[in-house]
């Protein structure tokens, strides 16, 4: 039996960007910003309540976050530093536009649109013509009765704000699923497969997050508190070369107030396995369920298991040296059709 140590490999971008990417960030996703950067100016300028202003700001982020994610998604960008610039690049066009029609909204809204629209639109977005519209609402203050450097002040709020829910919005909304390269596709997203009864501290978690899959199976049952453990796979529709698996645990918590509040552990995050791991995980996951059910029904009569946990049934607390070299072992609810030697080693 091979001895090598399985290194676990994770999911990380390949840092690729997809040519349709470079061509829709000035084609479509600046025109679109500077759209939305226009429309929050004029709802800011007709809004009449102050107060109610930040709201805007909230939408113009939200909606800047979104598109952004969204645009990435659809363009299969798989790396970090674009998503970023792109995100950049969105919040600053929607500024500058909102800026740049800032003065044309004021003055239709005061004089009415017979004004020489086009031309105060084009004069608008000059970056001149910006620097002095608000040199003079700085000087003789702005709509909010507000000038010099509180008026900054509001500025830089209004622009933090934005860009603070442009983020929020985005690291929510961006997909974070792997991309198969070979398919040129995003993988599905992570279904949960298998529900264990088990603790997410359980500190056998450290082999099995480290490539031991096995290791699964030393995992103590937790009966009581209703804690559980969620295996999750993210696998390509197309192929069988992308699959990961992720496991996040959860159980309700005391919140410090007397309450209880309900916690999810992240345990793995898209490690990669192969089909037939899958397929030795599934199995496992059957025979854990069966073991929990017999075990359930055992703890009726047995009470005596008072720190809410248990091994499986008939499990020796025999240690992991002696499991290995006992060709008996009787650690595993079924140790006819699961071996004890480790299935997964020398797979990759
Ligand atoms: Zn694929």
């Amino acid at each position: 039996m091979s001895a090598a140590t399985p290194r676990a490999t994770f999911y990380a971008p390949s840092g690729l960007v997809p040519m349709a990417a470079w061509v829709l960030l000035p084609t479509a996703l600046v025109p679109l910003a500077a759209l939305f950067g226009i429309a929050y100016c004029v709802v800011i300028v007709l809004i009449p309540f102050l107060k109610l202003r930040w709201l805007g700001s909230l939408a113009l982020g939200w909606v800047l976050g979104l598109t952004v994610a969204k645009f990435c998604h659809l363009t299969k960008v798989r790396s970090r530093s674009f998503a970023t610039l792109s995100a950049v690049v969105a919040l600053l066009v929607a500024w500058y536009s909102a800026w740049g029609i800032h003065r044309t909204v004021i003055v239709v809204a005061q004089l009415g649109p017979d004004v020489g629209l086009a031309q105060l639109v084009v004069l608008g977005f000059i970056p001149s013509e910006i620097i002095s519209w608000m040199k003079l609402m700085f000087d003789q203050g702005g709509t909010a009765q507000l000038k010099s450097w509180p008026l900054v002040g509001v500025w830089l709020i209004e622009l933090a704000t934005i860009a603070y829910f442009t983020i929020t919005t985005f690291k929510a909304q961006q997909n974070d699923q792997p991309f198969c390269e070979h398919c040129d596709r995003w993988n599905g997203t992570a279904d949960p497969f298998i529900e264990l009864p088990v603790s997410a501290g359980d500190p056998a978690w450290q082999p099995v997050s480290e490539g031991w899959l096995d290791g699964v199976r030393k995992l103590k049952v937790k009966e009581q508190d209703g804690e559980q453990v969620t295996l999750l796979l993210s696998t390509c529709p197309e192929c069988d070369r992308s699959n990961y698996l992720s496991a996040s645990g959860g159980g309700w918590q005391p919140d410090g107030n007397g309450g209880v509040v309900f916690m999810e552990i992240p345990i793995i995050r898209h490690m990669a396995i192969t089909p037939k791991q899958i397929e030795e995980l599934r199995e496992l996951g059957e025979l854990l369920d069966e073991a929990y059910e017999e075990l359930q029904g055992t703890t009726e009569v047995d009470e005596n298991q008072a720190d809410g946990t248990a091994d499986w049934p008939e499990s020796a607390d025999a240690p992991a040296s002696e499991q290995a070299t006992d060709g008996s072992n009787t650690a595993y609810p079924d140790a006819e059709a699961t071996p004890p030697k480790n299935p997964f080693s020398g797979e990759r």
